[in-house]
Formats: C-alpha cells, sequence, structure tokens
C-alpha cells in the first residue's frame, strides 16, 4: 500500500453487509421452489410511485427514484412463482428451515437471539420488489467475528427475502424476473471498523468461511453479495452495493477512499474561492439550444435530433477550474454531475473547464459565456435531452453543487467491473421500515434454541486442518477446496475413484478458476459431467491431460457431454499396441540421431512422441515406454553392428 492510500485509511471507517442466500427447497414465504427460470409464462406491468412510510414521511431515495417515471414489467415463470411473488396473495408464514439457519449462523457469531421476531416491511424504492417493500426479520444483535485473533463487532442478523432480478434495464423501462424474488436470505451487519482495505477482504472471507461450515448457505456467484458502507473523518456514508467478489472488495474500498477524499479537497477549494452562499451559486439559466443548433459536436447532434430536446446552460458562480479540478486521476465534480445525469437517461453533462472541445468551439464557448452574462471567475454547465426530463435533471444538479460546498454526499453507489463506483441514488432515509401485518409474530421456545447449539460448526479453521489430514493434501490445498463450490463434489470424486486427492483438488479449483477468468460460464459443468470426466479418467479411458480440454470442449457447447466431448477431440486412449506402433515409428524415423546420441537422444524423441500424442496418452506412460523401447532399439543396433 503506498503512503497516501496508508493515510487515507487512517481515516476511514468501513462497514460490511454481507447477503448469503440459503440453501432450502422453498422460498421464504411461500412454498415455490428456488430455480433460475430461463423462460417466463406470464408478464405485468407497475409505475413506480414515491411510497409514504406508515409515519408520513417521504423517503428521499423513493422521490428520487419517482422522478425518473419509469415503468416496471414483471416477468414470471410458472415454475418459480406464485400468487405471492405478484403480489396478489398474502405471503404464508416463514419456513421454518430458513429461521433454523438464521439461528444457527447467529448463534455461530455469538449474537443475542431476540425474544420475539417480528416480520418488518421496508421500503424498496427501485422497482425491485412487486409490493414495493421487502421483508425483514431481524433474528440477532450483537455478537463478533474472530479474525486472526481480532474480534469484529457484529451489528445484526436479518433474515430476509430476496428481490427480483433485473433482466433489463432503459431509460423508459426496468425488467426483472421473479424467479428470485422472496428466495431466502440472511443479512449480516458488521460494525464499521477502521482499518486497511485488505483487513476488510480478511473479515469478508473469515465470515463467508463460517457460513460455508454450516453446509445451508448457497455456494456460487451471486449467492453472496457484499454491500460496504465507507467514510472517511466521520462524515456521511457513502453505501456501495453489489460487490460481488472479493479480490473487487479491495479496489472498491480504496477507489472509493479517493473519491471521498478528493471530494473534500474540492469542496475546501470551493470554500476558498467562492464568494456566494451555496444556495446562490447558480447564478443564471439559459436555453442555449439556438446557439448548439448548427454545432458540428456529435454529441450535441445526437441530443437535438430529438425534436423534443433542448439544452440548458447553467452559470455557476465562481467556479471556474473548480469543475475540471482532479484531485486525484477520474475523481472530479464534472464527472460526479454526469453520473448523476445519467440517472435520467441522459449522456453526461459539459462543462466550461472542460471546453472548447467535443466539437464544441471557442465560439460557441464564448456565445454561452455572453449569453449566461459570465464573468470571467464563473464557470458553466451544459446539459441536453428530452424537455419532460431536463428540467429535473437541471434541478438535480443545482442541488449537487449545493452539497459540492460541504464535500461527501451520503449516497448509494454500486461496484462497477473495473473497481470504481458508480452513483445510483441518495441514500435512503431512516423512516424506512413499518410491521408487516399479514404475519403474526413468531417466539421460539428457549430448549429449541439449546437443541440448535448441537448444530453449530466447528470453526472453519479445524475442518480446513481435519480436510488435510483426511485427504493427505496440503493446508493450501485443502483451504482452495474448501472456499471453492465443489467440496461435496471432491470428497465424492475421491471415494468414487482411486485418483490423486491433490490431482482432484487442482482440476477443481486452480483449472476452474482460470476457465472462469477466460469468461466462461462454469454452471454449463454440472456435477454428472464433472463426476463422469474423474470416473473415466480412474478407468484410464483417458489421460490427464485430455481432462481440460473435454471440460474446455463442453464450457464451449461444442459438446453436451463428456463422451461426445472425447468423440470430437479424436482423444479416446490408445491400446497399448497402437502406442508401441507409434513410438517404434518416431524412433525408426530419427535412426540416424538416435544411432549417433543414443540415451541421449531420448529428449528429442520424447517432444517428437508427445506432439503426436499429447491428451491421448498419459505422458508418463509414453516416456516409460519409450526408455523400453529405445533399450530395445539400440539393443539389436549393437547386435546388427
Ligand atoms: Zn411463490
Amino acid at each position: 500500500m503506498s503512503n497516501e492510500e496508508i493515510a487515507l485509511s487512517e481515516r476511514a471507517k468501513i462497514g460490511l453487509e454481507i447477503h448469503q442466500q440459503l440453501v432450502t427447497h422453498q422460498k421464504l414465504f411461500c412454498s415455490c421452489p428456488m430455480a433460475k427460470s430461463a423462460s417466463f409464462n406470464y408478464a405485468f406491468d407497475r409505475k413506480l410511485r414515491p411510497t409514504h412510510s406508515e409515519v408520513g414521511t417521504l423517503d428521499p431515495a423513493a422521490l428520487f427514484e419517482s422522478k425518473k417515471r419509469r415503468a416496471i414489467k414483471y416477468l414470471a415463470p410458472l415454475d418459480s412463482t406464485c400468487l405471492v411473488e405478484a403480489d396478489e396473495e398474502p405471503p404464508y408464514r416463514v419456513n421454518d428451515q430458513a429461521l433454523e439457519t438464521a439461528l444457527i449462523i447467529s448463534l455461530a457469531l455469538h449474537s443475542s437471539i431476540e425474544d420475539e421476531f417480528h416480520v418488518m416491511r421496508k421500503i424498496v424504492i427501485d422497482g425491485s420488489n412487486t409490493s414495493g417493500f421487502q421483508r425483514t426479520i431481524l433474528i440477532a444483535r450483537g455478537g463478533y467475528l474472530k479474525v486472526n485473533g481480532q474480534s469484529v463487532g457484529v451489528q445484526s442478523i436479518c433474515l430476509e427475502e430476496d428481490a427480483a432480478r433485473i433482466i433489463g434495464d432503459d431509460e423508459n423501462l426496468r425488467s426483472y424476473s421473479l424467479d428470485r424474488l422472496g428466495t431466502q436470505l440472511v443479512e449480516i451487519a458488521l460494525e464499521p471498523t477502521a482499518g486497511a482495505p485488505k483487513i476488510v477482504t480478511c473479515v469478508a472471507l473469515a465470515l463467508g468461511r463460517l457460513l460455508r461450515s454450516t453446509k445451508r448457505v448457497a455456494r456460487g456467484i451471486g449467492s453472496i453479495r457484499q454491500d460496504v458502507n465507507i467514510s472517511l473523518d466521520n462524515g456521511p456514508v457513502v453505501e456501495v452495493k453489489g460487490v460481488q467478489q472479493l479480490f473487487q472488495l479491495d479496489e472498491v474500498i480504496k477507489y472509493e477512499l479517493r473519491r471521498q477524499d478528493g471530494l473534500i479537497r474540492i469542496a475546501k477549494q470551493i470554500r476558498e474561492r467562492t464568494l456566494e452562499k451555496p444556495s446562490k451559486v447558480i447564478c443564471a439559466t439559459r436555453d442555449v439550444t439556438s446557439i448548439l443548433s448548427s454545432s458540428p459536436s456529435r454529441v450535441v447532434k445526437n441530443i437535438l435530433q430529438n425534436k423534443n430536446s433542448r439544452v440548458i446552460a447553467l452559470c455557476v458562480r465562481d467556479f471556474r477550474g473548480l469543475l475540471g479540478f482532479e484531485p486525484y486521476p477520474g475523481v472530479r465534480l464534472g464527472k460526479q454531475l454526469s453520473e448523476l445525469v445519467r440517472f435520467f437517461g441522459l449522456g453526461g453533462i459539459f462543462h466550461s473547464d472542460e471546453l472548447p472541445n467535443y466539437g464544441i468551439s471557442a465560439q460557441d464557448v464564448s456565445k454561452i459565456s455572453s449569453a449566461l452574462g459570465m464573468d470571467a471567475e464563473d464557470a458553466f454547465i451544459i446539459i441536453g435531452g428530452p424537455s419532460e426530463v431536463l428540467p429535473l435533471a437541471v434541478r438535480e444538479v443545482s442541488d449537487r453543487l449545493v452539497k459540492a460546498f460541504s464535500g461527501v454526499v451520503p449516497e448509494t453507489r454500486s461496484a462497477a467491473r473495473d473497481g470504481s463506483t458508480v452513483f445510483i441514488r441518495p441514500r435512503p432515509g431512516s423512516a424506512r421500515m413499518y410491521p408487516e401485518t399479514d404475519i403474526p409474530y413468531i417466539s421460539i421456545h428457549e430448549s429449541k434454541i439449546r437443541n440448535l447449539e448441537h448444530q453449530v460448526p466447528r470453526p472453519w479453521t479445524e475442518i480446513i486442518s481435519t480436510l488435510s489430514k483426511e485427504y493427505t493434501i496440503n493446508k493450501k490445498l485443502a483451504q482452495q477446496i474448501y472456499d471453492s463450490d465443489y467440496l461435496t463434489l471432491f470428497e465424492e470424486i475421491v471415494s468414487l475413484t482411486d485418483i490423486s486427492p491433490s490431482f482432484v483438488v487442482s482440476k477443481l479449483t486452480e483449472d476452474f478458476v482460470n476457465f472462469e477468468r477466460q469468461g466462461y460460464d462454469l454452471n454449463v459443468l454440472d456435477d454428472n459431467i464433472i463426476r463422469d470426466a474423474f470416473v473415466r479418467l480412474s478407468r484410464s479411458q483417458i489421460a490427464k491431460e485430455s481432462l481440460p480440454l473435454i471440460f474446455e470442449k463442453i464450457l464451449k457447447k461444442e459438446a453436451p457431454n463428456v463422451e461426445e466431448a472425447i468423440a470430437s477431440l479424436g482423444i479416446k486412449q490408445l491400446s497399448m499396441n497402437n502406442l508401441k506402433t507409434i513410438v517404434d515409428k518416431v524412433i525408426m524415423d530419427n535412426e540416424q540421431i538416435v544411432r549417433e546420441k543414443r540415451n541421449a537422444s531420448l529428449g528429442l524423441l520424447m517432444g517428437r512422441c508427445m506432439a503426436v500424442l499429447r491428451g491421448k496418452v498419459d505422458g508418463e506412460k509414453v516416456s516409460k515406454l519409450l526408455r523400453e523401447r529405445l533399450e530395445f532399439f539400440l539393443g539389436e543396433s549393437v547386435n546388427i553392428n
């Protein structure tokens, strides 16, 4: 970590919130199975509107989402949904198994279990739930997680229903599949901790391992999601949603710390430079459509193609240089504003610090400046788009500029693939929960909880040691297979075959991680396919080297199963006789060299043999036979001479 990163992390507080899907046959509040559906039987539409909580306050995030007035389409597969998901029928009672799992996890985290469980409704504002709220049950509070000898506090453990799965999103319509809606999640919120991003990754890893040790949680990508709450100097909290992979966590935190510190530095500059009160910072607004109507700028042309679109310019008092000021690479106020207007389906903004550029000429710039009556120290922002959304975007940009005076804005952001974060919406207010009236509260007898204590798993560190001993594999491999999605399958393959456990682990972990990095969808390789390939290997029907080739063929969808992959790769194991013929032919083809170099020609011959035999025969087997045949040949040739 660089000095700069260390200094930033010392000012940071980072809280993790983990959402883990549970393994079960049913959803949380109905008896539908948890299945990912690919086809849909019916669809219905809803329009988003801001919801008032019981207390009557309007949530800022809900209000913001509702400004977009986007329609929502829900697609429902009959094999995994019923009337509960469609919000046409009240929820059933809470699934017992899910409740049990949440209790076991709470016990494992030394958390104090609530006396009664009340189902609450948490307002959902993005349309990801048909009812407009998500049901959640507080199971336990407090507790701790041990990480490398240190304790990290637990805030709360909740059992909740998962949201619908987003499958499409554009300006006018957002669509969700209902297959995931209502599946069981355990949400664990940890106390915010000070310290380096790396420590947070260790905490997430330890919590993930503890959850997996229960054998009651789902595996695979998307089955665990991390949200991170990040603040600097005890300032406003920014929530970053949807970190799916652990390795992203470190990057996301580092980026967010730079972004927040950048905003603090920008705010300092603004306050030093600007004489105006924040609320007066926008000093003029003009429609500049006519000035830009003949501009060669591609972006402007694209906007004005729509006859209903306009371009608005805002004059920002004393802001010259501040919109493009970049305290860290990629951290600029101008960029924050662009992210904000993208929410309304607009492409972004232009500002005077970056112009003339992008086809907007110096002449256009000066025309806009004089239309706005700008002073030399002022800046301008231009925003273009359809006239029905433009006023909303303009108002949000003005509000955001006011907030820029104080630095970081509390908001919800999402983790992007490159480790950066992108604005989604303001942070929801605290008035988000109210009781679910359709389900009575649940109370659990103390003796039931005492019974569940016996089901709290051993610490994962012990499980890894046992795996290492039992299968005589080193600790690293034991940890790899424990962390992978294939522990059960591994144990099965080792019991079914005589293949070395280390080899099985390396194929199921390292090889599979490589496939994933190459962009293959590992779901294509189901347990039956993987098992079949290993069984064939143990029966010498294929060579060790063929295994990755077979898997790749199936991942590429060029073969549906192991048998056809073998056929199309032409890697059926050769008979000993055929093999001998090939080896002898290689020796004869290189007779000259063999006679000269005698045993020293072995390496070269091996290379030539493998060029023909790679993937068809185990290399060791070829090497052994080649030695025999070479000895035989050299013996013969001595006799001949
Ligand atoms: Zn259902």
